[in-house]
């Protein structure tokens, strides 16, 4: 077993269980991609167990702080069985579930998710790449399910020097593993979300096929809505139109679907069919968000809710300056698009923003639109997305509800 000695004084973070070893805290030792070394302090003394990963600036990953544990197809199964278990306890009204979030579970780098009987992985560090095998097999025994769809295509796997991979990994998409009966519809799947028929796609679509950490969010739309009377309803970065499926059933008369994804609106017009709305009471716009806002604003129109949903703008810190006038820029247009007494439900995903410094950014775009406007609610992502004590950095999603004064 290779051993990695940290630098004096570099300890700290590992004995505090944060699961990251950055490459200037290492002194010597080294290893293969995904291999399991041994994590010891300045004085030899034991800190974790990890996978080594040569490419990335995190240079090692801990499995475990326990010196008497062996990472084996064992531990693997435990460490699953213990994610899965605490989803169960979690009240989650879906079946398109997020198994396992990497580092809140224990296991760095891996993100399963399950859309009824078909599981998405992704593979995002060396050491879940070198376990592959091991994990896809374990994730089989601990769910009792058969098809395994990876989508290891995350930007990340670049860090890691690993190359994109997506496919199915077992079971070959007709559920009996015999390889027959795969074809263009099989990873085409429907959950049901809060009562919600969902159609996603988890070959195609963005991530693993949805946007699983915005369910509960989703729902809580919908009986805002209803609660505050909305009638029309623009939901910007709708993606397959969740939002858009909850605001009418929330009761909403109107709503209005933006997204510079076309098959994305292509799938959201489709889960709105589902779910028993007429095409009158929906449109879809494909187009920039930014442009779209400043058009609506040109046009004096106002809606009585409006979603704000955008992609990533800041990965890390370092992009938070940037992503900080994108952020106000469309909080900015969407508050002053909103009509009095309208509901705002705005969100950042980015994990190099935090809640506080969301919370300034909106603040100065209701400034700079001469908008006031009350907090309703605080919003984080769902429960099945955790974030540990042990690791603050799981912590990415954060929203405000907020009413127009
Ligand atoms: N609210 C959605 C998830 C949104 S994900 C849900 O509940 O499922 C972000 C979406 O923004 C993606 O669908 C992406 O296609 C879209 N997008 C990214 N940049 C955009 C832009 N500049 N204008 C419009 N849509 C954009």
């Amino acid at each position: 077993m290779k051993t990695i000695q940290l630098r004096e004084g570099k300890e700290r973070s590992l004995q505090r269980r944060h699961p990251w070893v950055f490459s200037g805290s290492v002194a010597k030792g080294g290893g293969d991609a995904g291999e399991t070394v041994r994590v010891v302090g300045h004085d030899g003394g034991f800190l974790a167990w990890g996978a080594f990963s040569p490419a990335s600036s995190i240079r090692v990953r801990a499995w475990s702080f326990d010196a008497a544990q062996r990472i084996d197809a064992a531990f693997f199964l435990q460490r699953l069985q213990r994610a899965i278990a605490l989803r169960s306890r979690m009240g989650i009204a879906s079946d398109g579930q997020r198994l396992v979030h990497g580092e809140a579970d224990g296991l760095p780098g891996l993100v399963v998710d399950r859309y009824g009987d078909v599981l998405t992985l992704q593979f995002g560090s060396a050491g879940t790449e070198r376990w592959r095998d091991t994990i896809a097999d374990a994730l089989l025994q601990a769910t009792g399910l058969h098809r395994l769809y990876e989508r290891s295509d995350a930007s990340v796997r670049a860090l890691e020097g690993l190359p994109e991979r997506t496919g199915w990994l077992r079971g070959e998409g007709d559920g009996d593993g015999d390889g027959e009966g795969e074809g263009e519809g099989d990873t085409a799947i429907t959950i049901t979300e809060h009562g919600w028929q969902l159609g996603l796609d988890v070959a195609l679509g963005h991530k693993t096929g949805y946007y699983l950490d915005q369910r509960d969010n989703r729902h809580h739309f919908a009986r805002l809505v209803r609660q505050l009377g909305c009638r029309t309803v623009l939901n910007c970065y709708s993606y397959t139109g969740g939002f858009s499926v909850a605001a009418l059933a929330g009761g909403a008369q109107q709503v209005t679907s933006v997204d510079s994804s076309a098959p994305a609106l292509a799938q959201a017009r489709d889960n709105l069919r589902r779910n028993g709305h007429d095409d009158a009471a929906h449109a879809f716009v494909d187009a920039d968000v930014n442009a779209y806002l400043r058009q609506c604003l040109q046009d004096s129109r106002q809606f009585d809710a409006i979603v704000l949903d955008p992609p990533k703008f800041a990965p890390t810190a370092a992009h938070a300056e940037r992503a900080a006038r994108a952020y106000k820029d469309i909080n900015r247009l969407a508050l002053k698009l909103l009509a009095p007494g309208g509901l705002l439900l705005t969100f950042s995903c980015s994990g190099g923003v935090s809640a506080d410094l969301f919370h300034k950014i909106v603040a100065g775009a209701g400034i700079d639109a001469g908008v006031n406007a009350a907090i309703l609610q605080r919003l984080e992502g769902a429960p099945d997305h955790p974030t540990t004590l042990e690791f603050p950095e799981g912590e990415y999603l954060k929203g405000l509800a907020l009413l127009r004064c």
